[in-house]
């Protein structure tokens, strides 16, 4: 028997399966899928020679991960690569803003509302390691309650109430709502002045970066170290019910809710696998990937500097924009997310060429193609750009879950993120990895401290599972 079975192979899971195999422990992965990585996979999606991040692109908290730091991930292959900005953020009849490292520089750039804007993040630069450790975990006691606090104060507001009280001008306005609309959530929520705050800080600590090679580099390590430690991984495994996994003492799901409610019905309390079914998992996304025959012809052309670029002008027409997906609609001009990684790893297109990636938000399950509307929108910041484009790949809601069962409805970040389901996820409970089954845990990015790539969910629940195998009788029957 098993110590424990590892159901999905995307970061939370590689990670809860390293937690095991370091602390000794037998551990197998099962992942559905021929090539494992979940969210974090790298394919030829457009043309010969182009390698396209299928989903997670660029990678603060994967560089910045206080578990991640802990593995010898450079000597299993990881390479990051830095750009030398981590946001452009392009307005219009104006130059970008740029998020720099720098905290003075980025300043510079902000106008009238510098002086707010380093005084709003100097504090928490001093140990930013430190208040991001508290920030990538579950509801606990801080281990710096004083940073914590004067964080999670501002950071409790809805972004459009924080940022505009706090700065007069819309350039830092504009940066930070680019920012908060990572939480998908419509920005006059509270907790999206956290989100955008994140953000922005991780933008001060490193240079947001690319994994050399494409983002399945970074799973690749993760499973080279695991199968290291003795740990195993097998592919094409989809776990329909109990019966699909080898007999082991404890389980992790690092599958959506909806699937640990599916396999672990029989052995869970019907009212634990209702709460599970009542899981929100919000808007969803359409993707594109290009093949361009040269870098993105931006107006400004310092936005080539950044990896990430976040088009949508104002926080208004940003704050706009999220709200109208909310209520089920599609913009005519939504918040787009692009990611530049050819422009800093060379490796990912053919001499002189590029790949282009850019998502928007969208109902959930939405089945429309929106092509036009998103290069409208690089056109708009980037003139030309069509022109640049050789071949072009397409993912709606529909294409995403089907890459990925966690990705409900197109949703990309395990659920929605707001104060109700924030900590209090998948369901409400003291420690919300385990489930009423001492057996059972889920580890995805379901639970906290949610999306990302960052492998905490797994680190966390991994731990909660250990702790459970400890107390389980030596002699156990089957889970089925
Ligand atoms: C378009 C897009 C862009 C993103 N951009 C970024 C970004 O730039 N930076 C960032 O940090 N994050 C980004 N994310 C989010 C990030 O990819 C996810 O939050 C992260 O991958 C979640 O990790 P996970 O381990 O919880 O689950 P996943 O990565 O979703 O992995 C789950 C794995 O489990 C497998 N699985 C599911 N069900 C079963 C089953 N029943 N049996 C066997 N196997 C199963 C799946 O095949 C998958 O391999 C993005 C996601 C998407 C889709």
């Amino acid at each position: 028997m098993l110590d424990a079975v590892v159901v999905g192979s995307g970061p939370n899971g590689l990670a809860a399966a390293i937690e095991f195999a370091r602390r000794g422990r037998s551990v197998r992965v099962l992942e559905a899928r021929e090539t494992i990585g979940g969210g974090i996979r790298t394919a030829e999606l457009t043309l010969p020679g182009f390698a396209h991040d299928v989903c997670s692109g660029c990678h603060p908290m994967g560089e910045l991960s206080p578990f991640f730091r802990t593995l010898p991930l450079e000597a299993h292959g990881l390479r990051w690569v830095h750009p030398m900005a981590s946001v452009a953020h392009p307005l219009d009849g104006q130059p970008a803003v740029l998020l720099r490292r720098s905290l003075t520089e980025t300043a510079r750039d902000l106008g009238e509302d510098g002086r707010a804007y380093e005084r709003l993040f100097a504090p928490f630069l001093r140990e930013p390691h430190a208040l991001l450790a508290d920030l990538l975990a579950p509801l606990r006691m801080p281990r710096h309650p004083i940073r914590m606090a004067r964080f999670g104060l501002p950071g409790l507001l809805p972004a459009v109430r924080a940022f505009r009280g706090r700065f007069a001008g819309e350039r830092a306005r504009a940066l930070l709502a680019g920012c908060a609309a990572h939480s998908i959530l419509p920005l006059d929520r509270p907790l999206t002045a956290a989100v955008g705050m994140i953000f922005a800080l991780t933008g001060h600590v490193v240079d947001w970066p690319v994994a050399a090679g494409g983002s399945r580099a970074i799973g690749d390590a993760l499973a080279s170290y695991l199968r290291e430690l003795g740990g195993r991984i097998e592919t094409g495994r989809f776990v329909h019910s109990l019966a699909d996994i080898p007999p082991t003492r404890i389980v992790l799901f690092d599958t959506s809710p909806a699937q640990l409610a599916a396999v672990g019905e029989p052995v869970l309390p019907a009212r634990y696998v209702r709460c599970l079914r009542r899981f929100r998992y919000g808007p969803g996304v359409f993707k594109l990937d290009w093949a361009l025959d040269g870098p993105i012809p931006w107006r400004d052309p310092r936005c080539l500097e950044a990896s990430t670029v976040h088009l949508g002008g104002t926080l208004d027409e940003i704050a706009a924009g999220e709200a109208a997906v909310w209520r089920g609609e599609h913009p005519e001009r939504p918040f787009v997310l692009v990611v530049q990684q050819s422009q800093f790893d060379p490796s990912r297109a053919p001499v002189g060429r590029h790949t282009g990636y850019a998502y928007c938000h969208v109902p959930a399950g939405s089945t429309v193609d929106l092509t036009a509307v998103v290069e409208r929108q690089m056109e708009r910041f980037a003139p030309g750009f069509r022109d640049r484009v050789l071949a072009r790949h397409v993912m709606r809601t529909a294409d995403l879950q089907s890459e990925n069962p966690n990705y409900v409805g197109g949703a990309i970040t395990g659920g929605v993120a707001d104060l109700r389901q924030f900590f209090a996820r998948p369901v409400a409970r003291l420690d919300p990895y385990s489930t009423p089954n001492p057996r059972l845990f889920i580890c995805s990015a379901s639970t906290p401290p949610g999306g990302g790539v960052h492998g905490m969910c797994g680190h966390f629940a991994a731990r909660s599972a250990l702790r459970s195998l400890e107390r389980l009788p030596r002699n156990l029957a089957s889970l089925r």
